[in-house]
């Protein structure tokens, strides 16, 4: 081939190009996608209010979608108008959700399907302990091999392999749990036939496609469950990153139980601004006059996860002045 014959094939023929010196990211990578998941037991109030932001700020600061989901299943705990308040208080804060909301009160179908997949595989077993049968602390194992003589089924439980269970957390490091040892062979299906929380949320998270699960450290240790029927249902895992409790002065979360008060949403922006500085986030105080939208703007741009505290617990603005709460967390 001659010189111009040989430059002719090069311009036909342009070799492959080269490997990029930085590697991109994996494009099979699901899209990011956060969620809120309140029970409808109340009004929100202030702690509820910082998981549905830190799980807000976490998502929109990637560009991912952000869902909220009403766990209902508990039915004697849910308080009339609570979903319409809580849907109500996160507009007022400019907290808008992506999608149609999800209500676990209309997912049955879904849960027995994978209850059924677990009793297939082998995962679960029927238990008839009642709960005055048992002690407190880890199940004893009386119903693994099948129902003692003369008893009924009453709930059906997961059956716990041996070994840990790990994750890292994004805020509270690496987490190790001896399913065996700690927490035993535990409940999917209620004895009031209702599914367990921990089969429930699972399902729930695959189906709406969750990559990132931001919510309060009172679920920290119940997180290695969540794992293992993700693991026994062939489901993803999606990265957990657990926040500071906001707690009262007697270190109590803040819930419905112990009277915390619901959020002001008017105006909206004080309110914003204090989660954001409970979130460790730094907001200029003159924030707290701005319409929410600006203020939750200003948070998804400037969000970083570095600055949340990396605690279990922290006292909520408001009763952080108390004296005895000053000693507890200095
Ligand atoms: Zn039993």
């Amino acid at each position: 081939m001659s010189t111009s014959a040989a430059s002719l094939y090069a311009l036909l023929h342009p070799s492959p190009a080269p490997p990029p010196l930085i590697a991109a990211p994996p494009s099979d990578r699901p899209p990011v996608c956060g969620r809120f998941a309140p029970s409808p037991t109340g009004s929100l109030h202030f702690g509820s209010l910082v998981a549905a932001l830190g799980s807000l700020l976490n998502a929109r600061e990637r560009g991912g979608r952000w869902l909220v989901r009403i766990e209902d299943l508990d039915t004697p705990r849910n308080a009339a108008g609570a979903v319409d308040s809580i849907l109500h208080d996160l507009d007022r804060l400019a907290m808008h959700r992506d999608g149609e909301v999800m209500r676990q009160s209309g997912r049955t179908d879904a849960y027995a399907e994978a209850l059924d997949t677990l009793a297939d595989e082998g995962w679960t077993f029927e238990c008839g302990c009642s709960r005055r049968d048992l002690a407190q602390g880890v199940y004893p194992g009386t119903c693994r091999e099948g129902l003692p003589p003369g008893r009924s089924a009453r709930s059906v439980r997961l059956r716990v392999p041996a070994g840990n269970i790990g994750f890292h957390d994004a805020f509270q490091g690496l987490m190790t749990q001896s399913m065996e040892k700690e927490v035993g062979d535990f409940v999917v299906f209620r004895a009031d036939r209702v599914v367990a929380y921990h089969l429930a949320v699972v399902v729930d998270d695959a189906e709406q496609g969750i990559t990132e699960v931001v919510r309060g450290c009172d679920l920290l240790e119940s997180t290695p469950r969540q794992i293992l029927v993700q693991r026994a249902l062939g489901l993803p895992t999606p990265e957990y990153a657990h926040l500071p409790i906001a707690v009262d002065a007697n270190e109590r979360k803040l819930s419905k139980q112990n009277l915390a008060r619901p959020v002001a949403v008017d105006p909206p922006g004080a309110v914003l601004v204090d989660a954001l500085e409970f979130l460790g986030q730094g907001p200029p105080r003159d924030l707290a006059r701005a319409p929410a939208a600006e203020v939750i703007s200003w948070a998804i741009a400037g969000w970083n996860r570095t600055r949340v505290p990396r605690r279990r617990t922290a006292p909520a603005p408001g009763y952080a002045d108390d004296p005895r709460l000053r000693s507890c967390f200095q």
